[in-house]
């Protein structure tokens, strides 16, 4: 049943002479599982990705969680065609981009007002510069193992992709930056107002993973947000919310209004930030919130932000096609009992051969922790077997199951997961966990 991946290895020593470390991202390298060549894919359709020597995988990476829908869902296949023919970037403002904003507004009602950037990273930049600019403060609290992407001010203790690779803090961050952000653990109010006693008076904002899935998939402790929102409004700073990885995850809305949380109102933020799922696979990142702190933003405020692709056609669509998608009934409850099975499974086949496991599981996505305590903030997180997890990650992939090359990655389920699909992946997991 092993598969055999020598034109992957070829090609990892080709890419290894032009592109720097052989990938685009550093988390698609297999540096933290062992090292070695990672896979070259060639296609992907539905819940699975075929190599470049054909073989097939079940996919959970789903590319680090935009492709909920499965890979070349037809619906959006067909609305990038549409996008493409019409032409690809305009430097025009287009309709399709008033719907995607309307689609987002009533999504999260929280924000008043949206701009589209190209990714993740951009739209929290943004959100900081816009909170600083309202604020006229410049520190910055965050938690520690929550990600944000790669702009300097968030690299500083940051999650899954660096501290993958043991480097918490980049090189090229300037201590005088690194000096504006606080990190705090997370689900640790008294840590934040601590934070907030000291420097409350210079924090503009602090930011936030409402639901975590950068060390794994982590959910608040009841009142943790409640309290956050509070202790920063006192302080007169804004409360960010990254949403990159949790609006429309979980349900069809964000995390302010996933119904775990009683008090929807009592957690709303002033700014979110969006990404992955709202551009159905294709390059997007979003940002919102309250219209007098948007209006900050040029051309009708002092806060600058542009950007040449930002809002293009294509993207766009893509994000319309993947709402619509997702507004289908029933198709979350889908994945959380594709995701529970699985997570079952899993739990069944750990405690068969005495391996400890935690499994934190949000609806149809879950992490699986080689330890034997809970997983509630970084630090935890942290104390979990790496190596072991390194094993059980190649053990899956040759029984043709992709997983994120990393323990603090996220198993994403899509809707086009079957029941089959889970149990192959079942039955794949109990041979490696007898085999580690
Ligand atoms: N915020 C969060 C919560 C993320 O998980 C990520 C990416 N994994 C980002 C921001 C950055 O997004 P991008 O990779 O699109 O820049």
């Amino acid at each position: 049943m092993s598969k055999h991946r020598p034109t992957s290895e070829l090609l990892y020593e080709e890419a290894l002479q032009h592109i720097v470390g052989g990938v685009n991202s550093p988390s698609r390298s297999f540096k933290a599982v062992g090292g070695g060549a990672p896979v070259f894919m060639k296609r992907a359709e539905g819940a699975y990705f075929w190599d470049v020597d054909d073989n097939r995988y079940i996919d959970y990476l789903a590319a680090y969680g935009p492709i909920i829908t499965g890979h070349a869902h037809p619906h959006i296949t067909e609305a990038i065609v549409r996008a493409a023919q019409n032409g690809t970037l305009y430097g025009t403002p287009t309709e399709l981009e008033i719907k995607l904003a309307h689609m987002l507004k009533e999504a999260i009602p929280s924000m008043d007002k949206v701009r589209f950037v190209n990714s993740g990273t951009e739209a929290v930049m943004t959100t900081i510069r816009v909170a600083r600019a309202y604020t006229k403060r410049n520190k910055i609290i965050k938690f520690a193992g929550c990600y944000h992407g790669h702009s300097d001010l968030v690299l500083v203790a940051a999650g899954s992709g660096p501290s993958t690779l043991g480097i918490p803090d980049s090189a090229g961050i300037p201590t005088s930056i690194a000096n504006e952000v606080i990190t705090v653990p997370f689900n640790d109010l008294a840590a934040l107002e601590q934070a907030l006693q000291r420097w409350g008076d210079d924090t503009a904002a602090v930011m936030v993973e409402p639901i975590v899935g950068n060390f794994g998939m982590v959910m608040p402790h009841e009142g943790f947000l409640e309290g956050l929102c509070k202790l920063t409004r006192e302080a007169g700073a804004l409360v960010i919310y990254d949403e990159v990885i949790s609006a429309f995850r979980f349900h069809y809305g964000s995390s302010q209004t996933y119904h775990a949380f009683a008090d929807h109102a009592a957690i709303e933020p002033d700014l979110t930030a969006l990404g992955k799922i709202i551009g159905g696979g294709l390059p997007i990142g979003a940002y919102g919130g309250r219209r007098h702190i948007m209006e900050q933003v040029a051309p009708l405020g002092p806060a600058y932000q542009a950007g040449t692709m930002a809002g293009n056609p294509a993207s766009i669509s893509a994000g319309i096609a993947c709402l619509e998608v997702l507004q289908e009934a029933g198709i979350y409850d889908r994945m959380d009992r594709l995701a529970s099975k699985l997570a079952d499974g899993l739990h069944a086949a750990a405690k068969k051969n005495g391996i400890p496991l935690t499994i934190n599981q949000i609806r149809g996505s879950f992490s699986a922790h080689f330890c034997d305590h809970p997983v509630t903030n970084y630090d935890e997180a942290l104390d979990t077997d790496g190596e072991r997890f390194g094993k059980f990650f190649r053990l899956m992939l040759d029984q043709g199951v992709n997983l994120a090359p990393s323990k603090y990655e996220a198993w994403f389920l899509t809707i086009a997961h079957t029941d089959e699909d889970i149990e192959a992946t079942i039955e794949a997991a109990e041979r490696a966990m007898a085999a580690l």
